[in-house]
């Protein structure tokens, strides 16, 4: 029979104590949580490792201390200091975010969950987060680890994404009205030492001899996932362009949608019919050059989509056309390229233009 949640929150909390793990934007016990930290650390670790985001959370907060300090900054800049987070829409809604609480809310993050949730770029998660931790609000942040271990303790045999709504409101019922911030780092604290998705280590669990998957012997076949589904497929071409001083033509994606505002490799649409050599150096950037496939593709998985791109090069004279921004390759590092120019750019780099020198008309 499962305790009830009054014994298993008390249980969970109690090891808390014992167990809880030091990060850098973790308040000492009974100290309050700084609500900017707070946000800070819970976007950058949506998709991300606390191994990951640890360096990247401490160069923010060295870089831009206060929200104040963040609101004043360049987007560029911030966008640059993301690199290598991925998912650069959440670095535009953190900027967005700072900039509307300094402008409307006189620097202060609201403590209601659904206030919170009415700011760019913060969902529900990380709303609960913030109440819960920041401001004590009897809130359940519920993220993949979370489910894991509710999933587990339920043994809900619902697959997910079915099953979402059910385990929000059990994490919910377990959520104690004292300590409900503590209750929830706890929770993010045992999927991610104690739960793991592999070789869950049940017996050092506080909730070992309540939990239903346990058992019945089979924690890892919680949470219940629904069958894969593959990924669509698109292609495109990306244009490598050397000017003869070593530059390279770059341009900015547009703010809206994909990889908004960051610096890209010029390329055709990404689509998911194959691209014809002709009917893609129709959609280059600077006509009159002569283009060399490079040998290869770049392939990057996105949240939807498979993408593969072919990359062609080229050399120009100087002048060239005006058809965005020239950048030497050792400049890039100050340049907001995702992940996916990044690999285009080692592709490239991996295989010297030897194209002819032709000014661009
Ligand atoms: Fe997870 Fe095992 Fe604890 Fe159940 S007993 S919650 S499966 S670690």
């Amino acid at each position: 029979m499962t305790p009830d949640a009054t014994a298993l929150s008390a249980r969970l909390l109690a090891w808390y104590d014992r167990e809880r793990r030091e990060l850098p934007w973790r308040a000492p016990p009974g100290v309050a949580a700084d609500p900017y930290a707070v946000w800070i650390s819970e976007v950058m670790l949506q998709q991300t490792t606390v191994a990951a985001v640890t360096p990247y959370f401490q160069a923010f907060l060295a870089r831009w201390p206060r929200l104040q300090d963040l609101a004043a900054a360049d987007l560029d800049e911030v966008l640059h200091a993301w690199q290598g987070l991925g998912y650069y829409s959440r670095a535009r809604n953190l900027h967005a975010c700072a900039r509307l609480l300094v402008a409307e809310h006189e620097g202060r993050f609201p403590a209601a969950e659904d206030d919170l949730r009415a700011l760019p770029g913060i969902g529900a998660y990380t709303a609960a987060a913030i109440a819960a931790i920041a401001f004590g609000q009897q809130a359940a942040p519920v993220d993949g680890n979370v489910i894991r271990v509710i999933a587990r303790l339920y043994a809900l045999d619902e697959p997910l994404p079915r099953a979402r709504q059910r385990i929000e409101s059990l994490a919910k019922a377990l959520t104690p009205a004292r300590r409900p911030g503590d209750f929830a780092q706890a929770l993010m604290d045992l999927g991610a030492t104690v739960c793991a998705p592999r070789q869950p280590r049940c017996p050092a669990c506080p909730w070992h001899q309540a939990c239903a998957a346990r058992a019945q012997g089979q924690a890892e076949a919680f949470p219940v996932r629904p069958p894969a589904t593959i990924k669509p497929l698109r292609l495109g071409v990306a244009f490598w362009l050397v000017r003869s001083d070593g530059a390279v033509l770059l341009r900015r994606r547009p703010e809206r949608g994909l990889l908004g505002g960051m610096m890209e490799v010029p390329s055709t649409p990404w689509r998911t019919e194959p691209w014809p050599l002709a009917e893609a150096l129709a959609l280059a950037p600077v006509a009159g050059v002569s283009w060399q496939p490079l040998p290869g593709l770049v392939s990057h998985t996105f949240t939807h989509f498979t993408l593969e791109l072919a990359v062609v090069a080229a050399r120009v004279g100087v002048p060239a056309a005006d058809a965005g921004v020239w950048i030497r390759p050792r400049d890039f590092a100050a340049q907001a390229l995702p992940s996916v120019m990044k690999k285009v750019v080692r592709l490239a780099q991996a295989a010297p233009v030897t194209g002819r020198k032709r000014p661009a008309r």
